[in-house]
């Protein structure tokens, strides 16, 4: 890796700050992981504990707290993120939940809350779950919503229900939890309210799912039979947890969008340095122009994607939130787009070699496809630009 300002075949020169950011992540990088540790938790489904641990340490968690009240800078965290989406993948998915507590933790937490949640979170010494999915809905998951809490005489809430898909939900120290709390018309988002959650509270299971792809950070289905959550964990205002969830969406698109940048670009680095070196019939496979065209469209993908972000950021971090919404969505599919493509001629370029486990292209190529439906799919990214950006009638 070296200490450029740019990050690899980038013509954006990164700013001090940036630059800054990139330096501090790389070192960390160098310093803790190697592509043999990386294949190992892959292949063994084994969060890298240690290598998140190092980068808090580091102060990339935190960053510059307080940027309009919100958390850290979008530039900051899409720079982590990149840098981490090109091999340590599934910390870097982690760190897209944990910018997202750090969020939501920001603008909703009332004082005690801040003390008990956010500070260590910043700090590192606790990580945190995001369960919003169910098993009959992640798109339209406000309508589908079953996970239920009632509200005791006493304050206490008790919440029953199932969530989905939730990265990271065995070890997580705190769950942030949506729940309908009121019985509002099923074609509102509102009546649903956010609870911050212990792990740690009787009546929490968690089961792990076997995905494809980001292997390295578990996902589980979580079952909530009778839990009781006091008064003061419910999180901002109460029946308007999703519509507060849907103001921070800006930064986990950007987020996402970041990582699936990151795997484009590692997949990228190493389909050239391939190219450049497996012969077949005296030559350098990247000589042959079947080869070289399709590594050029898949350079093009990964810069036009990162442009995007890096903009859409930019703006965002200047806008004080607002009109910037259909920019990172662009982003979002411009980088699912580069990660898809670019992963796809990596395999071929490597023939036989991409499908070797001990090697990361495959390991690219599987966790590719998490930024083409989550946060959002790139189905509904579509219908947000064709309705906003277009002017089109609403499809849906
Ligand atoms: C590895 C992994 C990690 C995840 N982490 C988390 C997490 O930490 N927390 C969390 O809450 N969730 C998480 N999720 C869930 C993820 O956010 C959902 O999978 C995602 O929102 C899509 O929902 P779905 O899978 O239910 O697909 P569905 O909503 O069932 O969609 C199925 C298909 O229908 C299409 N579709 C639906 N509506 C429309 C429409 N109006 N127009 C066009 N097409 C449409 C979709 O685009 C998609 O192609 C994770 C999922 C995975 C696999």
């Amino acid at each position: 890796m070296t200490d450029s300002v740019h990050a690899p075949f980038s013509t954006l020169a990164d700013n001090p700050e940036v630059a800054a950011v990139r330096r501090k992540v790389r070192q960390v990088l160098a310093e803790h992981t190697s592509p043999e540790r990386l294949a190992d938790h892959d292949e063994e489904e084994k969060y890298d504990a240690e290598l998140y641990r190092e980068l808090a340490n580091a102060g990339l968690i935190r960053l510059e707290t307080e940027l309009h009240g919100r958390g850290p800078a979008h530039q900051s965290q899409v720079t982590v993120l990149e840098e981490l989406g090109a091999g340590a993948t599934s910390v870097g998915v982690s760190i897209v939940v944990q910018y997202m507590g750090v969020e939501l933790l920001h603008r909703f937490a009332d004082d005690p809350q801040r003390a008990s949640y956010l500070a260590p979170l910043l700090d590192g010494d606790v990580r945190m779950s995001f369960a919003l999915s169910e098993p009959e809905g992640g798109t339209d998951v406000a309508r589908a919503m079953s996970t239920r809490a009632r509200r005791e005489e006493d304050g206490t809430w008790v919440i029953d229900g199932r969530k989905k898909w939730i990265g990271g939900a065995s070890t997580a120290d705190f769950l942030i939890v949506l729940a309908r709390t009121a019985e509002i018309e099923r074609s509102s988002i509102d009546g649903i309210t956010m609870f911050i959650v212990p792990r740690s509270t009787p009546g929490i299971t968690t089961t792990p799912i076997d995905t494809m792809g980001i292997r390295a950070l578990e996902q589980a289905d979580i079952v909530f039979d009778n839990v009781r959550v006091p008064a003061d964990l419910v999180l901002g205002e109460e029946h308007r947890g999703f519509r507060q969830v849907l103001a921070t969406l800006n930064g986990e698109r950007l987020n996402g969008a970041a990582v699936a940048l990151g795997i484009a670009r590692g997949a990228l680095e190493t389909a050239v340095e391939y190219a450049g070196r497996r012969e077949a019939f005296g030559r350098p496979v990247g000589a042959f122009q079947a080869l070289q065209h399709e590594l050029v469209d898949a350079a093009v993908a990964v810069e036009s994607a990162r442009l995007l972000l890096h903009n859409a950021a930019r703006t965002s971090d200047e806008a004080e939130g607002g009109a910037v919404e259909t920019l990172s969505a662009m982003a979002k599919l411009a980088a699912s787009r580069a990660g898809t493509v670019t992963t796809d001629i990596g395999m071929r370029v490597m023939g036989g070699w991409g499908f070797l486990r001990q090697l990361p292209m495959q390991r690219y190529f599987r966790d590719a496809r998490l930024y083409t439906f989550a946060p959002l799919t790139d189905e509904m990214i579509r219908n947000y630009i064709g309705e906003k950006h277009l002017g089109l009638p609403r499809s849906y």
